[in-house]
C-alpha cells in the first residue's frame, strides 16, 4: 500500500529519498494538510462517475485523494522531475494518467470525450491565465474547483462597488458563476507560501450571462473603463481612442441606461456593461 501524501512526514520522507529540490518557477508549493485536500475534492463534488483534469500533480497529494473518489483522473505536470516520483506515489491506482506537459500547450479538447470536472493547487506564477484557458474553452469542462491566492479568489467573485471588483471578476461572470469554498492559511503547504489561500469553484454556464452583439467590444470597454480606476467611466472610456466613443456619445448611453453620467466604471454590473456595449455599437 503506497503511503498517504496527506501526511507531512511521507511528503517529507519521499521528497528526501528522492533527492527533489523544490521549483519556486513552477510555483511548487505542495499540501500537506489531508483535510484541506479532502475539502477540495468534496467542494468539487467528485464522484465515480467523474472524470477529472487535474493541473500540477506534485508529488501526487491531491491525486491520490482524486483517485480514490473519481472514475479517471488526467494529471498534466510540467516539471520532468516530478514524474518518476509520481509513477511511485501513484503506483496502487490504475484509473490515472500522468501528462508531462505545460498544461498551456495542451488541447484540453483532447483529454476526454466527454464533460470533465478540472480540480488544482494552481500554480501561482501562472494563475490567471491557466483559468481564462480553462473558461474560455470549448471542451466539455462542467465546474473549475482550484486553489489560488486568496487575493485573487475574493477578486474572482467580488461585488460591484469595492477594490477587489474589475476586469478579472467581469470575465469569470460571462463564463462561470463563482463560490469561495475554504480559506486555506499557509501552514497547509510546503514549503509555505507568503501569502494566504482559497478554494474557489467556477461552476461554467451553458451560456455566457450576458450576449452583447460583440463581446469583444464589450471586453475591449470593459478594460478601457478599469484602466484608470479613479476615472469616472466617460472620462476613461473617452481615452481608449481604439473604441471610437466621444464624451458625448457616452454621456448620452448612460442617460439612455438611467445611470449617472459621473459614475465610475466599478459600478456597473456586466449587464450595464453589455447594454452600454450594445449602444455604443449599434
Ligand atoms: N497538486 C500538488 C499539491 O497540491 O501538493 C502541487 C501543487 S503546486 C502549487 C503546483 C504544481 O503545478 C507543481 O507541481 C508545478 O510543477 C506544476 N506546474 C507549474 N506550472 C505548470 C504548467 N504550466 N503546467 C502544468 N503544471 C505546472
Amino acid at each position: 500500500m503506497t503511503k498517504k501524501l496527506s501526511d507531512p512526514k511521507n511528503t517529507i520522507e519521499l521528497i528526501k529519498q528522492n533527492q527533489f529540490a523544490f521549483k519556486k518557477k513552477f510555483g511548487q508549493n505542495f499540501l500537506i494538510d489531508g483535510r484541506v485536500l479532502d475539502r477540495i475534492v468534496q467542494g468539487a463534488g467528485i464522484t465515480k462517475e467523474d472524470d477529472v483534469l487535474e493541473i500540477g500533480p506534485g508529488i501526487g497529494a491531491l491525486t491520490q485523494v482524486l483517485c480514490e473518489a473519481a472514475h479517471h483522473v488526467r494529471a498534466v505536470e510540467i516539471d520532468r522531475e516530478l514524474i518518476p516520483i509520481l509513477e511511485k506515489s501513484l503506483s496502487d491506482y490504475d484509473n490515472v494518467d500522468v501528462i508531462n506537459a505545460d498544461i498551456m500547450d495542451t488541447e484540453l479538447r483532447d483529454l476526454y470525450p466527454g464533460p470533465f470536472k478540472v480540480v488544482a493547487n494552481l500554480p501561482y506564477y501562472i494563475t490567471t491565465p491557466i483559468v481564462m484557458k480553462l473558461l474560455e474553452s470549448d471542451a466539455d469542462i462542467e465546474s473549475i474547483t482550484v486553489m489560488v491566492q486568496k487575493e485573487v479568489a475574493e477578486r474572482m467573485q467580488a461585488a460591484p462597488g469595492g477594490k477587489d471588483y474589475g476586469v478579472l471578476t467581469l470575465s469569470v461572470a460571462y463564463h462561470a458563476e463563482a463560490e469561495i469554498i475554504a480559506n486555506v492559511p499557509p501552514n497547509c503547504f510546503m514549503p509555505r507560501p507568503d501569502v494566504s489561500s482559497a478554494v474557489i469553484k467556477l461552476r461554467r454556464r451553458s451560456e455566457p450571462a450576458v450576449t452583447p452583439r460583440s463581446p469583444d467590444h464589450m471586453f475591449r470597454l470593459i478594460r478601457a473603463a478599469f484602466s484608470q480606476r479613479r476615472k469616472t467611466l466617460i472620462n476613461a472610456v473617452s481615452n481608449d481612442v481604439s473604441l471610437g466613443a466621444s464624451k458625448a456619445e457616452l454621456e448620452a448611453a448612460l442617460q439612455e441606461l438611467g445611470l449617472d453620467t459621473r459614475i465610475r466604471g466599478e459600478r456597473l454590473s456586466l449587464q450595464d456593461f453589455s447594454d452600454l456595449s450594445d449602444i455604443l455599437t449599434a
